[in-house]
């Protein structure tokens, strides 16, 4: 997404002053928190179960409000405020309406988010959905997967 350099909608992000960042610990899977210390080396990740989280308060990779890892970071800090669900068995993308930014959401971001997603493999789309589920996070549908 074009403009896309540091956090997830960039005009809101700047304006709410990175709150998801220093508010939500994000998800991340084992294959991205290998990435990231691949490139990084510094290891602030909180294992749970056979997942990781990033313990937020604010984001360790939160850098003069400005994600410095953006390139690598986890799937659940690209999407956002969208995200994955399971309703029913199927698949479909979902909101946290918490995020001041719903309003720039537009269907360039909207693509950008399926193509992500659809990068990863069905049993991973799975597991993503069922921690959202889990962290009992407030999500609701928003589209299509
Ligand atoms: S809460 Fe929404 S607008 Fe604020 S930094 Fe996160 S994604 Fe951006
Ligand atoms: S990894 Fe980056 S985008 Fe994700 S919470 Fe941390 S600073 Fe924010």
């Amino acid at each position: 997404m074009e403009n896309r350099k540091t956090l997830s909608i960039l005009n809101s992000c700047l304006k709410c002053n990175s709150k998801c960042c220093k508010s939500e610990s994000p998800i991340v899977l084992e294959k991205e928190r290998d990435l990231i210390l691949k490139q990084t080396e510094k290891d602030y990740f909180k294992r749970e179960e056979n997942y990781y989280i990033i313990p937020n308060d604010p984001c360790p990779y939160l850098k003069n409000n400005i994600c410095s890892i953006e390139d690598i970071k986890p799937i659940d800090c690209k999407a956002y405020p969208l995200t994955i669900i399971e309703k029913e068995g199927n698949l479909f993308i979902g909101i946290y309406e918490n995020c001041p930014g719903l309003s720039y959401i537009n269907d360039n971001f909207l693509k950008e988010v399926k193509t992500l997603f659809n990068k990863y493999s069905l049993e991973e789309k799975k597991m993503l959905a069922k921690l959202n589920f889990k962290q009992n996070y407030s999500h609701k549908f928003f589209s299509e997967l």
